[in-house]
């Protein structure tokens, strides 16, 4: 996910989350679960945001482990591979496979 529509994201789960607590009524039952749903996509967000760049810039993974391989000037991924370990080994696999399924 961009930047941007984390931000996004970030401000439509804190709208929803404000609207219900000051709501009249003290949240209750599904009001509450609604809250706390909308609380944490808001710090799902949020985390993204303070990550930055640091991120996976994956948008399967967006919180998944980034390749330690990753900008390694003596053994560099082909080129197109992100920074996503998770995809990056479905890669591997995949050309190993092609490969002649060596290993
Ligand atoms: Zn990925």
């Amino acid at each position: 996910m961009s930047q941007r529509s984390e931000v996004r994201e970030l401000q439509a789960a804190l709208r929803t989350a404000s609207d219900i607590a000051f709501e009249e009524d003290v949240p209750a039952g599904a009001q509450a679960e609604a809250l706390v749903d909308a609380l944490r996509r808001a710090l799902g967000a949020a985390q993204s945001l303070s990550d930055g760049p640091v991120g996976t810039g994956c948008r399967e993974h967006p919180r998944g482990a980034i390749d330690p391989l990753h900008g390694d000037k003596d053994d560099p991924l082909p080129p197109g591979w992100g920074r996503c370990l998770l995809c990056n080994d479905r890669r591997r696999r995949a050309s190993r496979g092609l490969a002649g399924g060596r290993r």
